[in-house]
This record gives structure tokens, sequence and C-alpha cells, in this order.
């Protein structure tokens, strides 16, 4: 059995020529070390319902996600090494099991995959299906797709311990808003909690992420969706360019999903003077890699 994490994270500081030494420091908190399948905030999501599954017994997780989902991935590999079966309700009939490198990840980890028609898949949240599920598939528990929900966020709280106080801004992606809304409970008010997001008209999931926070926080964060590149999973050469040149100057290799798209955005913020020249950043680097298999051909790393 793998324990997860197989590296703790750590902090690793840009190279300031990035940021043209235009506010004080900027690092990363490298999530994406900690596994390599199971990586960056995917992890901290999942524990505890992968915990709370335990404790009821269950020997099958379930739960949702699309050809190249992080999630679904990450969710085979951890159940996996916890010793549960699982299987992944995918979106469409376009894929098959083998159809991109995520599939086959999912499968090589022994989840069983279930393709369904976009109509169904939308019943995701329906307390009627997953009734359905259960009775088709005995002793499942079912995870959200994303890990969205409570128990989510107070996973991803414990990401928080890895964030040094002295920082002025943490930013970090979102897509469905649980790992920012972990992180902005635990921070203290005075650091900023910045999220970029990658889908296009993406601050619509403020309405989600202010269900999770406390009065006082729900102001205590700003949300970014200038940098979606055309829309979820979409990208172009301006993008892949910039990860080149983010790897060159960095060494560290970035998620054409979410992490490149913050990244492009924050270098643009800082350079046009957006944060205060004595801000101290920190990016989280959220994980993903593995969705940069369809443009591998392009990428230096
Ligand atoms: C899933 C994912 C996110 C988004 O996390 P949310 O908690 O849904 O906001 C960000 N970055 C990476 C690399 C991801 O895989």
């Amino acid at each position: 059995m793998v324990t997860i994490p197989e590296q703790e994270p750590y902090i690793q500081a840009l190279n300031p020529e990035w940021y043209q030494q235009k506010v004080s420091q900027v690092d990363m908190l490298r999530l994406d070390v900690i596994h390599p399948v199971v990586s960056g905030n995917k992890w901290y999501k999942l524990r505890y319902y992968l915990q709370t599954a335990k404790n009821q017994n269950a020997r099958t997780i379930l739960t949702f996600g699309g050809a190249y989902s992080n999630h679904l991935v990450a969710t085979a590999a951890a159940a996996n090494n916890y010793g549960f079966q699982s299987i992944g309700i995918v979106r469409g009939f376009h894929a098959n099991e083998t159809s991109t490198s995520t599939l086959r990840d999912c499968r090589d980890c022994g989840m069983q995959l279930v393709f369904v028609s976009r109509e169904e898949y939308e019943r995701k949240y329906d307390a009627s299906y997953h009734q359905h599920l259960k009775e088709v598939f005995p002793e499942v528990y079912i995870i959200a797709e994303g890990g969205a929900g409570e128990q989510g966020v107070s996973g991803s709280e414990t990401i928080a311990a890895y964030v040094p106080r002295d920082y002025t801004h943490v930013c970090l992606s979102a897509g469905t808003g649980t790992t920012l809304c972990g992180i902005r409970r635990v921070l203290p008010d005075n650091q900023q909690v910045y999220g970029y997001v990658p889908m296009k008209g993406g601050k619509y999931i403020e309405d989600e992420i202010d269900k999770y926070l406390f009065d006082e926080k729900k102001t205590g964060y700003s949300l970014f969706d200038d940098w979606h590149f055309g829309g979820f999973g979409k990208s172009t050469i301006e993008l892949i360019t910039s990860m080149n040149d983010f790897y060159t100057m960095n060494n560290i290799p970035l998620d054409m999903v979410y992490t490149a798209k913050m990244m492009f955005g924050i270098r643009e913020q800082i350079l046009s003077g957006y944060f205060p020249e004595q801000a101290k950043v920190l990016c989280i680097h959220t994980g993903g890699l593995q969705g940069n298999s369809t443009i591998k051909d392009k990428l230096i790393y």
C-alpha cells in the first residue's frame, strides 16, 4: 500500500527575472510533488471522504468525471492505495477505456469505467440518481464530481498548514472553488486569497464558494476569470509558450488546464502593478500535470 503524500510539499522561490522584481517576492507551494498520479489539491480534497468510506465499511468508491479529469484519476489511484474498488461514471459515449491517457491511467488503477450519456451525467447531483447507482453497484460510497462538498472543503483546510503567515497574497486556481474555501477558512484575514478560474465567465462559482464560508470570510477573497484562453481545457500557442518559458526560468512544470493560466494571469497583474511593491506572493501549484498529455509534443518538459 502506498502512502500519500509520497513526498511532502515544499516552497520554491521563483526566479526574480520572471516577475521583474515588481514585487518583493513570489514563491510557489509545490503540491504537485506529493504523488505522481494523486497530485496537488486532489488528495487533500479526497482524504476525509476516503476516511468516511472506511468508517462506513464501504468497499467501492464511485465518482464522476470527464475523459481528462484530474479528479477521476486521482480518485482511482487513491482508492486503489486505500484498498477500495472504484467506479468512474464518465461523461459521454464518444470515449472508451483507452481513448485518453487519463482514462487509461484510471483503468490501470483498477477503476471500472461506466460511460453514460450527457443527459444521464447531468443527473450527477440528484439523490434519486445516487439511489439508482447504489442499487446497481452495491456497497458504494459516492464522492461528488471534483471532490466538492463539505468534506472536500475541510480536507482542503489542511493545505493551509503549508502556508506561512508572512505572505500577503495566496494565489490558487479554482475550478469548483472547494480548495479555495478550505484555505480561506483557515488563513487569517490579513492574507488575501486570489482565485484564478480557467472557465469563461468563471466568476459564477462565487455563489458555490460562499456557501462554505462564514460571513466574515465571504469578502476575504477575489476571483479572476480573464485568463481562460478560450475556455476550460482550451489552450493557445501563447499559453503553451508561457509554459515553456516558465519552465526554463523556474524549472517548474505547469499544467495546461489550471496552473499555467493562473501563472499567466499573475504575471500580467504583477507587471501591470496590480500587486503592491511590498507584496509577498505565494502561488499554489495544485498539480494536474497528467492533463498535459494532449500537448506533450509542444512542451519542453
Ligand atoms: C481540480 C483542480 C483545481 C481546482 O480545484 P477546486 O477545488 O475544484 O477549485 C485546480 N488545479 C488543479 C491542477 C486541479 O486539478
